[in-house]
């Protein structure tokens, strides 16, 4: 089969490997429809974090081709949205709600294991990883939302549910990144009254606007917390989530979290926690990998009754052919997420 192939610093490119195949009872088959590239793989395409060569990509939707034995729930036909990662959802971690650490689990498109930037995938612990969508016939948009669903939609509601947004609450979102506009649209759906978008970029502003937020904030670093601070009449925000990363983005974060609440933590961490400054403010925080597989089942009813539109972040579009434009697209920043169109339902 066809597939994306990370060959090292700068080189994603379409190349050959082995067709699938059922190799253990759990396992299926997947042809995939439509994948997408992730804000975490720029930072192997920059070679700021290590990635083996080969396969590449966690984030697909597609339609189950073949099963194992032992797999239960999920039928050849069936289209379904998979997690970032594989769980068996039935181990210590995954009852307790971090599927990230499943003892069984793992990642796709790590260099062995087949990833989602290709025509097809085997997919481990199938039975127990992959989510079903009922219906037929969906659309083109309601299919780019269920892609959505595979990291980045279900990464911007672990901010927002790390941080304990509820009804009523001002809440802050740090980057606007594609995970930071959906953690927008996730604080919007979870009742936040207030949301103050921290972004410099006039399309991401817009689209920002367009999910949710009722404030814009241009600045960066102290520029930027006073803004907050001065929107809030100087108490801070009730959520600040954090969804970039570095140590300026999670500075700001505890900066503009109000005394006693939490930040919410889902950038991938390339930085540090201010442990004295949340400390002796009564600052928590929480986040991590999102448990992607707990959050698709409730996030997808809103999907597919229209009430949330995640696929909005795909502003660029490719085929496997120049799957490395679609990095080149996002690591230049000409694209807030660049989507893969691999197959057809
Ligand atoms: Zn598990």
């Amino acid at each position: 089969m066809r597939a994306a192939i990370f060959r090292g610093p700068g080189i994603v490119e379409v190349g050959d490997r082995p067709d699938p195949v059922i190799e253990a009872p759990t396992d299926a088959v997947v042809r995939v429809v439509l994948a997408c590239v992730c804000g975490s793989d720029l930072w192997y395409f920059r070679g700021e974090s290590p990635h083996a060569v080969g396969s590449i990509g966690h984030e697909f939707i597609g339609v189950v081709e073949r099963v194992g034995s032992d797999v239960d729930g999920l039928s050849p036909g069936d289209l379904v949205v998979a997690p970032f990662i594989y769980s068996d959802m039935s181990c210590p971690h995954c009852r307790n709600g971090s599927t990230i650490s499943c003892v069984q689990g793992g990642n796709f498109g790590d260099g062995e294991i087949d990833g989602g930037q290709g025509q097809a995938v085997r997919v481990p612990l199938s039975g127990s990883t992959l989510v079903p969508v009922p219906g037929s016939g969906h659309s083109e948009e309601t299919l780019r939302s269920l892609l959505a669903l595979s990291d980045v939609m279900s990464t911007g509601h672990h901010a927002a549910v790390s941080a304990g947004v509820g009804k009523g609450d001002t809440v802050a979102v740090v980057g606007d990144g594609a995970v930071g506009l959906s953690a927008v649209l996730a604080a919007k759906r979870l009742g936040a009254e207030r949301i103050i978008a921290l972004s410099r970029h006039p399309q991401r502003q817009q689209l920002a606007h367009e999910f949710g937020a009722t404030d814009i904030v241009a600045g960066r670093g102290d520029e930027a917390n006073q803004a907050v601070l001065g929107l809030t009449g100087g108490i801070g925000v009730d959520a600040a989530l954090e969804c970039v990363g570095t140590d300026q983005s999670i500075a700001t974060a505890f900066a503009i979290a109000r005394p006693g609440s939490t930040v919410g933590i889902v950038g991938v961490p390339h930085g540090e926690v201010p442990f004295a400054t949340a400390f002796f403010r009564n600052v928590g925080w929480r986040g991590g990998p999102a448990p992607a597989r707990i959050y698709i089942r409730e996030l997808m009813t809103d999907v597919l009754d229209g009430t949330i539109d995640p696929g909005r972040v795909f502003d660029y579009e490719t085929d496997l052919d120049h799957i490395g434009d679609a990095y080149r697209a996002m690591d230049e920043r000409r694209a807030i997420k660049s989507l893969i169109r691999v197959g057809s339902l």
